[in-house]
């Protein structure tokens, strides 16, 4: 297969768990018999440097061009107090809009080596696995009207929170897809005790579910979904909601894997003729200054996007599976970076993408 892939490294540490991101998927190309194409492009602070702009226009065609988008992290603390418009951060928002992404995939899952990092007692996170598949282009942060106005007493501030049933309905249409893919369970998760707009989420949602008889739906408010990730988040396999809900939900699911360095994410929009589904593949976490240029950062959030990517764009689950379980193998063995809090002492950033490589071995175009 022919991988037509964007990298955005960014600012900070996105330069470096991104390097490494790359060297893992040169070695899957190489071990699976696959053809990497790569363009890179100008994002955050480095493009703001460059050229001006945190999201240059020439950036935005290569990500039209490409089938599929590796980021770094975007944000340099020089730009702190810079207004919105000349911000590294606004340049996520660029691509995420140019993409026109509108489902955040985060997997949460738990590895044995990290047990002891989540707050959670181990018995309770032991074996967690779900995807927290988050509405991203709809909803409150982008309604309108909104705004700020008056003054004194009579000051107020509106958002307006809408969602059309076609927003809905491919958001739950992927939801579904990736469940059929997995244990066949989707958990929707909405506020519709309160709000029109869960009603109407919960009856569409209800209404795509008979198009997948095969896997089972159960719905959950909002609130009883946050006790219930912490309580019993084994329960869970596809957790469907929409954007404000999934943004806090999903930080709530982060905290089960223990470190942030660890957390892969995924944003997909449409399907490409070439079959490939658009994506946007980035760790979680941000640039993080404190660290930057020191090959401390952990690039098992990047490696674990490279994964995704894998996954969900082109559909390529045996290597998917290989670099996750790569990854597994590498935590078991201790060799991991500082946050992780090895016995010995820490590997550096580039000594942990190594050690992915050889863990993945020669893989199936070597030994076929
Ligand atoms: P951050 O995620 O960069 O860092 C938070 C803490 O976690 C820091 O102590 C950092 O050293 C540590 N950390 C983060 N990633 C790590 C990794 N891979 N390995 C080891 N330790 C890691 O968040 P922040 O400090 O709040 O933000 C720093 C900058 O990043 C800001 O400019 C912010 O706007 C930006 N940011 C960007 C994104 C993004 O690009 N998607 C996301 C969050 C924050």
């Amino acid at each position: 297969m022919k991988l037509n892939i964007l990298l955005l490294p960014g600012d900070g540490i996105g330069v470096e768990v991104t390097r490494e991101a790359v060297k893992v998927l040169n070695h899957v190309a190489v071990a699976y018999g696959h053809e990497v194409a790569y363009s890179e492009g100008l994002l955050g602070g480095i493009a703001i440097h460059k050229t001006g702009n945190p999201f240059p226009d020439e950036t935005r065609e290569l990500a039209l061009k490409a089938d599929a988008t590796l980021m770094g992290a975007v944000g340099l603390p020089e730009f702190d107090n810079a207004p919105p418009e000349k911000r590294p951060e606004r340049g996520l928002l660029g691509i995420r809009k140019t993409l026109g992404v509108y489902a955040n995939l985060r997997p949460v899952r738990s590895y044995s080596a990290l047990l002891d990092s989540s707050p959670l007692k181990n018995e309770l996170v032991d074996g967690t696995d779900m995807i927290i598949v988050r509405e991203l282009t709809g909803g409150l942060y982008y309604g309108t009207p909104r705004g700020i106005s008056g003054s004194g007493a009579e000051e107020k501030a509106v958002n307006t929170m809408v969602y059309t049933r076609p927003e809905i309905e491919r958001v739950t249409r992927m939801a579904f897809q990736l469940a059929r893919k997995r244990r066949k369970k989707v958990t929707s998760v909405d506020k519709s005790n309160v709000l029109e707009n869960s009603q109407l989420w919960r009856r569409v949602v209800t209404e795509i579910a008979a198009e997948f008889p095969d896997v089972t739906l159960d719905h959950l408010l909002v609130d009883n979904c946050a006790m219930q990730l912490v309580l019993n988040p084994k329960r869970f396999d596809v957790v469907l909601t929409e954007n404000l809900f999934g943004d806090i939900l999903s930080d709530e699911g982060a905290v089960l894997a223990g470190s942030i360095g660890m957390l892969p994410s995924a944003s997909i929009g449409e399907q490409r003729p070439s079959g490939a589904w658009v994506g946007l593949y980035e760790p979680v976490h941000g640039s993080a200054p404190d660290i930057a240029g020191q090959n401390k950062a952990n690039p098992l959030g990047a490696i674990g996007s490279v994964a995704a990517m894998l996954e969900y764009s082109f559909g390529l689950v045996e290597e998917a599976q290989a670099v996750n379980r790569a990854m597994e193998e590498v935590l078991n063995s201790g060799r991991v970076t500082a946050d992780l809090k090895p016995a010995g002492t820490p590997a550096t950033t580039n000594q942990v993408g190594d050690a992915i490589c050889a863990a993945l071995g020669a893989g199936r175009a070597v030994t076929a």
